[in-house]
């Protein structure tokens, strides 16, 4: 039996040496979700991954070459980063209320706004708009900033169903909203002031 002097961390470091080698990537704004990479000696084939908190961990062999790992890595983040966005639209107001919404107040609810949804593969663009076809997409890094921010981004995109270019009147539809300077401040600390190319 251990001493009782011995502390909770001393005892673990005496345990079988279980995880080889840990690498840990840091979180970063391309990077929103940290993740713990454990590689075992124990394992042998086998990848799996599980969210705890806000940090991915990934138990792999520890042979595992580092180009497939890194693969595997991706796709578990973009399946977690999916079922999180899935789970935050259950519990949030629909994206589809929000524009009803914004529709009412800033366009008398007269726009022709199709469709509206977050996409995954807009980091650093906050949103785009086909105007022909009145479909918003969002970055779905929006839903994690205030609502301030989002309702901002969905009302500029919005403003581009009548006027497609960043023209004097598209700036007077946006600057309607009171909180449109500071949301885009907001954006551009968060490194996501451009946006996708309106496409035809
Ligand atoms: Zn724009």
């Amino acid at each position: 039996m251990f001493s009782p002097n011995r502390t909770k961390s001393q005892i673990k470091k005496r345990l079988p040496d279980r995880e080889a080698f840990i690498i840990k990537e840091k979180q970063t704004e391309m990077n929103p979700m940290e993740v713990k990479i454990i590689r075992s000696r124990r394992r042998k084939r086998t990848i799996s991954a599980r969210v705890v908190g806000k940090v991915m961990h990934v138990h792999a062999p520890e042979n595992i070459p580092d180009d497939k790992l890194k693969k595997v890595v991706e796709d578990f983040k973009t399946r977690f980063e999916k079922r999180k966005i899935k789970k935050e639209l259950k519990s949030k107001e629909s994206l589809e209320k929000i524009g009803q919404r914004l529709n009412k107040r800033y366009f008398g609810g007269r726009l022709k706004v199709s469709l509206i949804k977050y996409v995954t593969n807009q980091n650093k663009q906050f949103g785009s708009c086909n105007y022909r076809t009145g479909t918003i997409r969002l970055s779905h890094r929006l839903a994690e900033m205030p609502e301030w921010v989002r309702d901002y981004v969905l009302l500029h995109e919005m403003a581009h169903i009548i006027e497609p270019n960043h023209s004097k009147s598209f700036w007077e539809l946006v600057s309607r909203y009171k909180l449109a300077e500071r949301a885009r401040g907001y954006l551009i600390a968060k490194g996501m002031e451009m946006e996708e190319d309106v496409q035809d």
